[in-house]
């Protein structure tokens, strides 16, 4: 990142929320259930799989966890209702993770079993540092009883090849990502490098114990590279998927689409928008830079 884009990402946390709420509607499908539903179709028709995101993390309430929770259920009729192609990928602290663990448990087996219903899947998203174990401890108590469950890992984090043996041991299906969260070094690694590098050693290791990989990013280096690993175990494109971002890079989903694999569309929705827009925003600040720039034109 240059000088110029690293000092705007460090202004981010103080953006006002009008600022944030302009830049988030490339990478939010809208506020409601049927906005949703819309951009999934729409991308279904060009070849794409969904996975739907009821924004939302961090609840206090549990009224709210039951809330979040009720939310999904509606979803996964929804997506049954109008046969779209989606699966869903939810946060353990909008169950209230941090609130009270066991109701969390309870809040993410009935969505799994609600899904279940419905021969649909759910994913596990990751979060910050502070959720990582408990994340991975409650999912493989889940993959013990699910079979339609899947799990994030985060290549920036050091203790990640080993979290890998455990889920290769249950035969997870497992989105590798780089990670989205200000982790400090002593438990992330910084260099970009090692990061990629990091990333494309899960995904073989995953693939070549037979896991499902989702391989989420947009970085077309890591891309390649998996299209490498893919090609060289001479893998069926059903056995691994890519995954992107709603509204990052649609050039590039075109691309992996045409080249014949798998791609699957991060799809969030709902009116709390403003953390998961602030992450996006910090991680591409030249597009906060172009917001902030035509709010002073239009003004001017
Ligand atoms: C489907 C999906 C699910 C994810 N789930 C999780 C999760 O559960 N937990 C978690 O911690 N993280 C998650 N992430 C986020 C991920 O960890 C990264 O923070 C994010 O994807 C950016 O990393 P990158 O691999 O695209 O590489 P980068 O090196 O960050 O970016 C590669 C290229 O894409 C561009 N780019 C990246 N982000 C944006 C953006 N927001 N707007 C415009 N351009 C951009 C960059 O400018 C660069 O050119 C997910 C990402 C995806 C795609």
């Amino acid at each position: 990142m240059d000088p110029l884009n690293r000092s705007i990402a460090t202004l981010v946390p103080l953006l006002p929320k009008p600022v944030v709420r302009l830049f988030s509607r490339r990478y939010i499908a809208g506020d409601t259930l049927d906005d949703a539903i819309r951009v999934v179709r729409s991308l279904n028709s060009d070849g794409m799989m969904a996975t739907l995101d009821v924004l939302g993390e961090h609840t206090t309430q549990r009224e709210n966890a039951a809330a979040a929770r009720d939310a999904y259920f509606e979803v996964l009729q929804a997506i049954d209702e109008h046969k779209i192609d989606s699966n869903i990928s939810v946060k353990l602290t909008q169950l209230g993770l941090k609130l009270d663990r066991s109701l969390c448990e309870q809040n993410i087996e009935a969505i799994v079993a609600r899904a279940r219903d419905y021969n649909n899947f759910v994913r596990i998203d990751m979060e910050d540092r502070t959720c990582t174990a408990d994340t991975l401890d409650i999912f493989t108590a889940l993959r013990s009883r699910h079979d339609n469950v899947g799990i994030v890992i985060q290549a920036y984090l050091r203790r990640t090849l080993t979290d890998v043996e455990r889920l290769i041991e249950c035969s997870a299906n497992v989105r590798v990502c780089k990670g989205a969260y200000i982790e400090p070094r002593t438990i992330a690694y910084k260099s970009p490098t090692i990061i990629n590098r990091n990333f494309s050693l899960l995904v073989e290791e995953l693939l070549s114990h037979g896991c499902y990989v989702g391989i989420a990013t947009h970085d077309e280096e890591v891309i390649w590279s998996a299209y490498r690993i893919a090609h060289v175990r001479g893998l069926e494109p059903h056995r691994y998927e890519f995954q992107m971002l709603l509204g990052v890079n649609d050039e590039l989903a075109r691309l992996i689409v045409q080249a014949g694999h798998r791609l699957r569309i991060y799809v969030p929705f709902g009116p709390h928008w403003f953390a998961y827009s602030k992450r996006r925003l910090r991680e591409n600040p030249r597009i906060a830079g172009y917001v902030l720039q035509n709010l002073f034109t239009k003004r001017g």
